[in-house]
């Protein structure tokens, strides 16, 4: 076939592949529990889609500025002031549909033959999959068990070289719901001043799921840094509107114009009567966002107590989004032979850990956005094939 290289080094992400995969059994008739795809199972709430109705009656349908609606830009920037204490000028501020765009954008602006990306390994598997569509090369920066899947400073400003050009990071994190802990984001953030060339892609899609004594610490926070940090966040799992696509990027001064550019040459801009909903969901009554919190709380305490009953499995607490990611090494199965055993034979679909980097064998990643009856008989499932510990 005739079509660019580049497409042949483009990756995927698995949830996807799993979520056809657990249809195609449930259309054959077998119950499948789906624990595979990142999506909470709540209603979008009801002010919200009000508000997007109500927006296309009122005559929604058409383009919106490119960077988005005033109004909204404003909304998330007074949202980021309220949640992150920080003041963003709503001229910084791209809406885009969903999150996946300004990990699109940014890394297309940097990636090219001859540069290099880190990105967090087990991590979101499209950051890899962009870096290597540009051309980039992608080095891993390793996630472990034993520091609770966060990250320390030092290895990543080890590995920085001339060749470097941005960083993205993840907290709280997918698949691992680790939080990176304040120091050292601010050891990160002092040792980047030696290196006035690398740009920092912080992905705080899930700033708003964190639990108990957690804290999340946003990058923007570093203000010598604003000029080289790009946020990315957006509805999708706050206000359990994945499929509205709704997403927005905190951009520097020297690359909003690009940003605006990109969106122009690709998404025009994001759904009109989507962004009028976005205002609701940022400046009406939070009450629905606590309550998803509480019930995604309760059902970490089931998930993590009910895995750690399976035999050879063993998994310490997220502490924020809402994902379990149990090592089953001591079970002697391969992570993709494993997920592929629970699914056909108890019809419960996960994800293996390898789907988020090399660095993710001897994991498998289960969403907790289900309920919870439905998380209990999964582990009850598991634990009749597996045997209990
Ligand atoms: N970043 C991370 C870490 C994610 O887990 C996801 C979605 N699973 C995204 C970005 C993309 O979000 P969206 O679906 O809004 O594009």
């Amino acid at each position: 076939m005739n079509i660019a290289s580049a497409i042949s080094r483009l990756g995927t992400e698995s949830a996807f592949e799993v979520l056809a995969k657990a249809q195609l059994l449930q259309s054959k008739g077998m119950d499948v529990i789906n624990l595979g795809i990142g999506a909470p199972d709540f209603k979008t709430p009801e002010n919200i889609v009000d508000a997007g109705c109500k927006a296309l009656k009122d005559g929604y349908h058409f383009y919106t500025p490119a960077k988005g609606i005033l109004k909204l830009r404003e909304a998330v920037s007074s949202d980021i002031f309220k949640y992150r204490q920080v003041s963003v000028n709503p001229e910084n501020i791209v809406i885009v549909p969903g999150g996946k765009p300004t990990m699109f954008f940014a890394t297309l602006m940097f990636g090219e033959p001859g540069i290099e990306i880190m990105y967090p390994d087990p991590g979101f598997p499209i950051y890899k999959s962009m870096i290597e569509f540009t051309g980039a090369k992608a080095i891993p920066i390793r996630l472990s068990e034993e520091d609770g899947f966060s990250f320390s400073a030092q290895p990543i400003l080890n590995n920085i070289s001339e060749k470097t050009r941005l960083i993205i990071i993840n907290s709280p994190a997918n698949p691992t719901g680790g939080v990176v802990a304040s120091s050292e984001l601010d050891k990160l953030a002092e040792g980047l001043e030696k290196y006035p060339q690398v740009y920092i892609l912080s992905d705080e899609i899930y700033s708003k799921i964190i639990y108990g004594n957690n804290k999340f610490h946003s990058f923007l926070k570093y203000e010598n840094l604003r000029e080289r940090t790009i946020i990315l966040d957006g509805w999708s799992k706050t206000y359990s509107m994945t499929g509205w696509r709704l997403g927005y990027g905190i951009w520097p001064n020297s690359l909003v114009e690009i940003a605006e550019r990109l969106q122009i040459n690709s998404n025009s801009c994001a759904s009109a009567p989507v962004q009028v909903a976005g205002i609701e969901a940022l400046l009406g009554p939070q009450e629905y966002v606590e309550m998803m919190l509480k019930a995604f709380n309760e059902r970490r305490e089931i998930i993590v107590r009910g895995l750690n009953q399976i035999k050879g499995f063993n998994c310490i607490k997220p502490k924020g989004a809402f994902y379990a990611f149990p090592n089953i090494t001591k079970t002697g199965i391969k992570s993709k032979e494993l997920e592929e055993l629970i699914l056909n034979k108890t019809g419960v679909a996960t994800i293996s850990g390898t789907s988020f980097g090399d660095y993710g064998e001897g994991y498998l990643r289960f969403s907790y956005a289900a309920n919870t009856k439905r998380i209990i008989e999964a582990i009850s499932r598991i634990e009749k094939l597996i045997g209990k510990d």
